[in-house]
Formats: C-alpha cells, sequence, structure tokens
C-alpha cells in the first residue's frame, strides 16, 4: 500500500472547498487495490460550527423562496445528476468496492428522491377548512425547521444522503451533511452541482469527519434536526444525545434481514434473489439478506443451489466490466468479516462455501461469497450484522417457527418471504415486526414516494426517512384559526365571554 503524496478531499461550507481548522485526516482507500488514494480532512468542532453559520445565514433567503423557485432549482439539480451519473457512479466504484452498475443502480434510487422533492408544491400543500364555527375558518401549513444535518454511512455514499437533503432543502430547510469519511468523494461532486443548479451559497454545506464532527453536529444549539444512517450502537448514541439537546431526530440503524423460504416457492428462482441480496455489493447494503430461514424440505436443495449459484459470482475490481461483486471496503472490514467466517466454523456451522481465499490478484480487500448451513441462533454469525458476503442458513420446521425467529431478533430493518402462498404471504406480513417486507422480492427498499425505516433496534425516532414521512420530519406545522369580523353592531357590542370557545 503507497503512502506516497495523496490528494487531500476538503470540506465544502458556504460554497466554497476549505480546510477551515481542520489538520488531522483519514485514508481513503481505493478497495479495489489496496491503494491510499487520498486523505480526507478530519473536521474540528470549529468547522462544523462554520457550516452552521453558513447555513444560518442563508436559511432566512432560502425558506422564504417561493415554493416554485425551489421546485425549479430540484428540476435543475436533478437533471446535472442525471448527467453526471457516470462521474458519480465512477467516484462511488473507485472508493467504496461495489461494482460500476450497482454503483448505478444507487444513483439511479437517489435520483428518484429528488424526482419525489420537485413536487415539493404539491407535497407542502396545507389543510383549509371553512367556516368551523361562524365566521371563524382553520387551517394548518408547514414551515422549515431551520439548519437540519445529516451523518450517513459508507455503504451507500451518494444515495443515503441524497435520502436526505433534496427533501431538507426543497422543505425550505439549509443543509450540513457530514458523510461517511470512508468513501467522501461524492457529497463534493455533489455540492459543485447543487451550485451549478443555481443553490444559494450556504444552503447545502459538506463537512467530513469522524466523532468529533458527529459530536459538535449533535451538541450545536443552531441545528434543529439530524437525520442519521449507519450501525445501530452509533444510532444508537446519536438519537440519545441529539434528542438530550432538543433537536427532532431519526435515526437508522443497522440491519439482520431473514428471507423465508418455504417449500412451495419456486427454488431456483428464491436461490437467484438469495444470491443477488446476499452478496450484491458484497453484503454491504443495510437491504442485504444475511439469513435464509430455510423451512422444511426446502432447505437441503436450496443450500445445494445458493452454493452453485455462489460458487459462480465473478469477483473483481469494480471498475471491471466482467466484475459482479466488488472488494469490501477497508482492510478492517476485511479483518472482521474474515474473523466471522471463522467464529463460525469453530461453533460447528456447516461452511458450504468459504470465501476466504478468493482467486483475485493484488492487494484489494476481496472476500468471496460465503455459505454457512446450519446455523444457530445463538452463533456470533446468526447475532451479529456482519456487513459482508456471508449468508447463513437457519433450518425451521414451519412458517411460524420463522416467523418467531424473525421477531425474536432485535434488529428489524427489512424481510423477504418466498412463496406460491397467498395465504402464507399475507400471515407473514402482517406477524413480522419489521419495518420493509419483501414477497417474493428480495430487497424491498420502498420507492421514494413511500417512506424506508426498520423497526426495534433498526429506527430510533418516530419518522421513517423520504417520502411523506421525510416531508413531515423536515417541517413543522401550524394552525390559524381566524376570525374577519364586520363593523355590524352586534359584532362590535359583544363584551368578553370567559367560557373556553366552543363552535358556534
Ligand atoms: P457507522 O455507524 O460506523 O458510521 C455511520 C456514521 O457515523 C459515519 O458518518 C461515521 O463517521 C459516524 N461514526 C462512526 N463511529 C462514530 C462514533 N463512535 N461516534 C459518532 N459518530 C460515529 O456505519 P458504517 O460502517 O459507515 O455503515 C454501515 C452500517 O450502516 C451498517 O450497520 C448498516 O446496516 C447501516 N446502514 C443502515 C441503513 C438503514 O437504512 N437502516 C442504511 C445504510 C447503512
Amino acid at each position: 500500500m503507497s503512502t506516497s503524496a495523496v490528494r487531500t478531499i476538503r470540506h465544502v461550507i458556504g460554497g466554497r472547498e476549505t480546510a477551515g481548522e481542520s489538520s488531522r485526516t483519514a485514508p481513503v482507500w481505493n478497495p479495489a487495490t489496496g491503494e491510499h488514494q487520498a486523505d480526507v480532512l478530519l473536521a474540528e468542532p470549529g468547522d462544523v460550527d462554520a457550516a452552521v453559520r453558513a447555513a444560518r445565514t442563508a436559511l432566512a433567503d432560502w425558506a422564504d423562496t417561493s415554493l416554485m423557485r425551489r421546485s425549479r432549482l430540484m428540476f435543475a439539480f436533478r437533471n446535472l445528476v442525471e448527467k453526471n451519473l457516470d462521474d458519480l457512479a465512477r467516484i462511488v466504484s473507485v472508493e467504496h468496492g461495489k461494482v460500476l452498475d450497482d454503483a448505478r443502480g444507487e444513483l439511479v434510487r437517489g435520483l428518484e428522491v429528488i424526482d419525489f422533492a420537485c413536487g415539493i408544491p404539491q407535497l407542502l400543500k396545507g389543510e383549509y377548512s371553512d367556516q368551523v364555527s361562524s365566521g371563524v375558518d382553520l387551517f394548518s401549513f408547514r414551515q422549515p425547521l431551520g439548519v437540519c444535518a445529516g451523518i450517513t454511512p459508507f455503504n451507500f455514499p451518494a444515495m443515503v444522503p441524497l435520502w436526505m437533503h433534496p427533501i431538507a432543502i426543497a422543505t425550505g430547510n439549509t443543509f450540513v451533511l457530514k458523510p461517511s469519511e470512508r468513501d467522501p468523494s461524492a457529497s463534493n461532486l455533489i455540492a459543485e452541482l447543487y451550485a451549478e443548479a443555481g443553490l444559494p451559497d450556504g444552503v447545502f454545506n459538506v463537512v467530513h469527519g469522524d466523532k468529533a464532527a458527529v459530536d459538535a453536529i449533535l451538541d450545536h444549539p443552531d441545528i434543529a434536526a439530524v437525520s442519521f444512517v449507519g450501525s445501530t450502537p452509533i444510532a444508537r448514541y446519536v438519537h440519545e444525545r441529539a434528542t438530550a439537546g432538543g433537536k427532532r431526530v431519526q435515526a437508522l440503524g443497522g440491519a439482520k434481514n431473514h428471507a423465508v423460504v418455504l417449500p412451495d416457492a419456486d427454488l431456483d428462482q428464491a436461490a437467484d434473489h438469495l444470491v443477488a441480496a446476499g452478496y450484491g455489493s458484497a453484503g454491504q447494503r443495510c437491504m442485504a439478506i444475511s439469513v435464509a430461514v430455510a423451512v422444511g424440505a426446502a432447505a437441503d436443495p436450496l443450500v445445494e443451489l445458493v452454493r452453485e449459484k455462489a460458487r459462480a459470482i465473478k469477483v473483481g475490481p469494480g471498475l471491471d466490466a466482467g466484475s459482479e461483486m466488488g472488494p469490501v471496503v477497508s482492510p478492517d472490514a476485511l479483518a472482521r468479516i474474515t474473523g466471522y467466517i471463522g467464529s463460525g466454523v469453530a461453533a460447528g456451522a456447516d461452511l458450504v462455501v468459504d470465501g476466504r481465499e478468493p482467486d483475485v490478484k493484488g492487494d484489494g480487500f476481496f472476500v468471496g461469497p460465503t455459505l454457512f448451513d446450519r446455523v444457530t441462533p445463538e452463533m456470533d454469525v446468526y447475532r451479529d450484522e456482519i456487513f459482508g458476503p456471508v449468508v447463513a442458513v437457519v433450518r425451521v420446521g414451519s412458517l411460524e417457527e420463522a416467523i418467531d425467529l424473525i421477531n425474536g431478533n432485535d434488529l428489524a430493518n427489512g424481510t423477504a418471504i418466498f412463496t406460491s402462498s397467498g395465504h402464507a404471504a399475507r400471515l407473514f406480513q402482517r406477524s413480522v415486526q419489521v419495518g420493509m417486507i419483501g414477497v417474493n422480492v428480495p430487497i424491498p427498499v420502498p420507492m421514494a414516494f413511500y417512506s424506508f425505516g426498520g423497526w426495534k433496534d433498526s429506527l430510533f425516532g418516530a419518522h421513517h426517512i423520504h417520502g411523506p414521512e421525510g416531508v413531515a420530519f423536515y417541517t413543522r406545522a401550524k394552525a390559524v384559526t381566524s376570525r374577519w369580523p364586520d363593523d355590524k353592531p352586534e359584532d362590535a357590542k359583544r363584551g368578553p365571554d370567559l367560557r373556553f370557545p366552543t363552535a358556534v
């Protein structure tokens, strides 16, 4: 791994790239080669404060900008993201490691949130009730919160921030983004595209950093709301600390997504889906399937099919056209994942496909598709979020047992069932305590005009992200009760009435 002079990735504050007060840096790897390709600055509290000041300065004018102008700006931004989609996907692939087509997919799903935000005049329509009492009307409308912040994970460096800032900005807020320090560059290009679209300086700011930057955001008195996406321990911490500081918080955490396969399913198709959802992006998706729950007679043929298909996956650098699965993000991630494979073997699970020595040249952070069979719920490979290309098969006797297993897990982001029985699917969708459910669909990520969120330890806070709940999260309602008395003598004559007002 080379450590020769590399470029430095800086913050974007008030429309300008700056190093601010930062002197600490973190390495940004090229996971496909192991190369140390850049350093990213790590913000000090003063840098976060500078970004918040820029966002506060921009706030009054931006919040007052008409809905149609905000909407037109979102359309312009949308078109620029689409035009630069290949560049963005390349940046994502080179810093994250995922294959180019997968990176394009993440951009397309992010673009859909901007599409949704373009409709902000429709989304912010209020309610109006004429004549709720004699001569009295009642109406409500929503206003922005102020300066909002987003703290995002490495695994979707473009899409997850796009779940947040287009809606926050379209609803009239200004924004400070703290992206993952592992793949920070996409956010700087997004800032350029906002500027090119005509967004005033300071409405969107990017502060790179680690815990110090996050803590400065959580404690900053001028930040009104925090959106977080990342692992469960940090999500819990962010929720507790920012809520204690009086902020509105949505904190999305980790996942251990189960897919139940019933014997009546099309097993070949189910195996295709399990392999795609388990090993796509090297398992580094919050909606990855990491547990296959094989019911009864489904187990033997399913394991055989997944084994064959997993072994056929082409592992290689994300930019190579032939690669289907890239490396994992960092040397630490590689060590963690191979450690878990060792722990599964030691605990007695059957290692059906071992990805520890994939056939890829060079110093990249590669681990191949891995499949465990006969995993039991007390094993670490079942309990922990491995966040790598490792699928664990748990064998159960019935659908009810499968549902109990899922409901016994504290992580409840997504789940899926594969079956040809409508009755079984309906029982499943009504009984599982999980936020997002797929029926013969392995990665049930709701479209941008719905909201995304898990239950239990996969989401802290009352609001799911993007879609209608995103609009609700970034705004607060006002209800106005109004009377315009005329100058009739009986109106003028009426004296004070101390009873609690009721409609007449
Ligand atoms: P992470 O929790 O390590 O980091 C997320 C963010 O928190 C980053 O910006 C990071 O800089 C910051 N952070 C890390 N440690 C911190 C600390 N001690 N104090 C304060 N801030 C800290 O997560 P990650 O490894 O970047 O991403 C993978 C995780 O994100 C997985 O658990 C995955 O399931 C989860 N995820 C969840 C969703 C969802 O929608 N629920 C979506 C994507 C990813």
